[in-house]
């Protein structure tokens, strides 16, 4: 029983390896490519039971933001990234009222976005790149999978009558209610974060906006954490921001991305729905700033260096 188990676990590490990396690194080929695939012991159906009751208990737990225009926003912006995405669920999105620049996914397509992401994010296409990454998250069943390994590790560890008693899925089904499970979903590998990083730039090029905007929210991300370190620790935890991580993405944009005439930048509805954010919060907050970072926003009379020009790919002049 033992070994069998273990020739499973090896058939499968070898299955993904040699994933097809052709047609991955491909845009053109996005939704026929099986990017989820790899052993898994959620059914989608059992991955979207599961990702509805995690959902709920974040619902409980943290302070979602009570405003259906930016609400709207996100969701529609979230939506045109999804359907340009190798996702096979139907996904929701919701802003969380919380300053630290975060998103965050959950099996089965349970996007949770904080209004601190909105707030860093000056354009839309940074916005975007945050977004798509956590779609390329459930896209790649990076949760379901993940939670799949620790299981299968943990069963190679029980006696065989143990596991012949409840079944794979028995087994699976009641690891799935247990209290840890929420902590363990959302620990990514580093070879999922650098596959959610490599498929979240396609989706959001292939949704029309600028790729460059996803090396801009790093460069953001990266400053504001030599700044105040403390502040995007939770983000990091679960997205790792490593040293190579806006190089890589410079080499992905250069070799797999065709170049497109114009690129979406920004929209001027994005920029209403985060000024509106930011005025409901100074109009709520008597001591604006208070601990936390200070958020640089874009006055709305000034638009920025990338603005002044027609929205094109301006690979070299982010990195100056
Ligand atoms: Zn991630």
């Amino acid at each position: 029983m033992h070994s069998s188990i273990a020739l499973v676990l090896s058939a499968t590490l070898t299955a993904s390896l040699g994933f097809a990396a052709d047609k991955k690194s491909d845009p053109s080929q996005i939704g026929n490519r099986d990017v989820g695939k790899g052993l898994n012991f959620y059914s989608i159906e059992k991955e979207i039971a599961l990702g509805k009751q995690l959902a709920q208990e974040v619902a409980r737990q943290a302070k979602l933001l009570d405003d259906p225009i930016i609400g709207e926003y996100v969701n529609r912006v979230g939506q045109n990234l999804v359907r340009n995405s190798d996702a096979r669920f139907a996904f929701q999105f919701q802003v969380i009222d919380d300053d630290t620049p975060n998103a965050f996914a959950l099996p089965g397509g349970f996007v949770f976005v904080n209004t601190g992401l909105i707030k860093i994010a000056d354009e839309e296409d940074e916005f975007a790149a945050a977004v798509a990454h956590e779609i390329a998250h459930v896209a790649a069943r990076h949760m379901t999978r993940q939670a799949t390994k620790a299981q299968l590790a943990s069963m190679l560890n029980m006696p065989a009558s143990v596991i012949l008693g409840g079944g794979w899925g028995g087994y699976a089904g009641r690891q799935a209610m247990g209290l840890a499970m929420p902590t363990m979903f959302m620990k990514f590998s580093r070879g999922d974060e650098s596959e959610a990083d490599y498929l979240g730039v396609q989706y959001m090029y292939a949704a029309g906006y600028d790729p460059t905007g996803a090396i801009s929210i790093f460069e953001k991300l990266e400053s504001l954490q030599r700044k105040s370190p403390g502040f995007v620790d939770r983000m990091l935890s679960s997205h790792p921001l490593d040293a190579d991580r806006i190089k890589r993405t410079e080499k992905e944009i250069d070799e797999i991305l065709p170049s497109k005439g114009e690129y979406v930048v920004t929209t001027s509805e994005y920029r209403d729905m985060r000024e509106r954010l930011i005025d409901m919060q100074a109009g709520r907050k008597s001591t604006p700033g208070n601990g936390g970072p200070k958020l640089k926003s874009a006055p709305r009379t000034s638009p920025t260096v990338r603005d002044e020009d027609p929205p094109t790919v301006r690979r070299r002049g982010l990195t100056e």
